[in-house]
């Protein structure tokens, strides 16, 4: 007997007669004697329809009432399933993030959950009943309602395995699985069978929203087995696990693109110490996290300053940066909400050369332009015009041979093979003293 959480995301539970299918599902693992803790997203769209009604209220709605909003849509769905599983002739529990005591920090609308109390939980499933659990949400220490930022239920699910100790977490959307790329912008996409932690970590932190980067991190802290799969089909799906030798290693492994990012540029900053320092803290005060950052030297000591920002503090931050402008001199801020954010990702990137290279060659032989760059050891990201997403996405998937079986795809790696992208050599081993 295993005790499985089991996360449907919105369009699983996205009608009644889909929750009554999820309902069905959980239940044959339930009549096999597994105890089930079954977390579950708001109905597709709801979530999206909360922030627009909120933002008919109020320009820049005030983060306590929107969470006092936004949880709602995940009490909907538990309810509903609730009532399926009992009219089946079993039992059992909705519980909602403050019911379980999901403890969160105070950070409206973004919240980290810091710890979770199980005692309840192990009690109903002591009982037999289905645990429901409402994703997405959890409760202050001063007793306000939480949420945890777009795709959190995830985090719900995987926090909630971690803090069981659960045989397993499974993640159930509307995809089989984690792809190379996003199967909805790329025909060509193919699923990954498994993939470490860290990979997974770097996908999500791009763009790849099949799973929140919480919830990879939760996964890795405390080794969960999280199996990402269809509620649609019962086609095995991705496990995201330890890494280990059988794993894919090109040199690409995935593409990522991510529109939630803004850019904001502030041009004619006096060029002196503590600059820095005084444009990013009052945003960081704010819990804004800032992205990417460029400075480009101008003459007379002049320099200017990029960087990008979720797209949802874009309006927040715009404020915060145009008073620091005035303060320290600053000529004008200027900034854009249609870019977008392309990245290659692969643990085999580390001993290969020219990768990066070989993206820029790609993207420019489309005609796409270059806004920004940073790479780290395992992606390269470039930003770029928002309208130019998909092409770049395509064009990047294929010429890195991500079409191909994994086996074949360095060798059908057309980028690989522009120059200066060569297999690096190995590092010299340090002798043993
Ligand atoms: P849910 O509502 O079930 O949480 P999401 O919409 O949050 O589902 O995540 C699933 C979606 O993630 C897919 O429909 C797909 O468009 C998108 N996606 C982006 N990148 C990837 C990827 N690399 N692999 C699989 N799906 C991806
Ligand atoms: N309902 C929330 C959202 O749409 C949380 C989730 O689905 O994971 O972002
Ligand atoms: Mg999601």
């Amino acid at each position: 007997m295993a005790l499985i959480v089991q996360k449907f995301g919105g369009t699983s539970v996205a009608n009644p007669d889909k929750i009554k299918a999820v309902a069905d599902r959980v239940l044959s693992s339930h009549q096999q004697g597994h105890q089930m803790v079954v977390v579950l997203s708001a109905m597709a769209g709801e979530t999206n329809r909360f922030v627009d009604l909120a933002h008919q209220m109020q320009a820049l709605p005030d983060p306590r009432e929107m969470d006092v909003l936004l949880a709602t849509g995940e009490q909907v769905t538990v309810a509903l399933f609730a009532m399926a599983v009992k009219e089946r002739g079993y039992d059992a529990v909705s519980l909602l993030g403050d019911q379980v005591k999901i403890h969160t920090d105070t950070m409206h609308t973004k919240a980290r959950i810091t710890s979770i109390d199980t005692e309840l939980i192990r009690g109903h499933l002591k009982a037999g009943k289905v645990v429901v659990v409402a994703g997405f949400q959890g409760v202050a220490d001063d007793g306000n309602l939480t949420t945890l930022g777009r795709g959190g239920s995830d985090t719900t699910a995987v926090a909630l395995a971690a803090a069981l100790a659960a045989d397993r977490c499974d993640i159930f959307t509307d995809v089989e699985g984690v792809y190379t790329t996003d199967p909805n912008v790329c025909a060509t996409a193919r699923k990954i069978d498994r993939i470490s932690y860290d990979e997974m970590l770097e996908l999500a932190s791009l763009g790849a929203k099949v799973l929140d980067i919480r919830s990879v991190s939760f996964a890795k802290r405390y080794k969960v087995p999280v199996h990402v799969r269809s509620t649609f089909t019962t086609t095995e799906g991705t496990w995201v696990v330890e890494e280990d030798k059988a794993m894919e290693s090109n040199p690409v492994s995935g593409v990522t693109y991510s529109k939630n990012e803004a850019r904001i540029t502030i041009s004619k900053v006096p060029d002196r110490p503590g600059i820095a320092s005084r444009i990013f803290t009052p945003i960081s005060n704010e819990g804004i996290v800032v992205d990417m950052i460029i400075q480009n030297t101008r003459n007379g000591n002049l320099t200017d300053m990029t960087f990008t920002v979720p797209r949802p503090d874009y309006k927040k931050a715009m404020a915060i940066v145009e008073k620091t402008a005035k303060a320290i001199g600053a000529e004008k801020v200027t900034g854009s909400e249609s870019i977008a954010k392309v990245s290659i990702v692969g643990v085999g990137m580390r001993n290969h050369a020219g990768i990066a290279t070989a993206m820029f060659k790609v993207l420019s032989d489309e005609g796409i332009n270059i806004m920004m760059i940073s790479t780290s050891e395992i992606k390269v990201s470039c930003v770029i015009d928002e309208k130019y997403t998909e092409l770049a996405v395509r064009t990047l998937h294929d010429a890195f041979g991500l079409d191909q079986a994994p086996k074949k795809a360095a060798k059908a790696c057309t980028a690989c093979k522009t120059k200066g992208a060569a297999k690096a050599k190995p590092a010299a081993k340090t002798k043993k003293k």
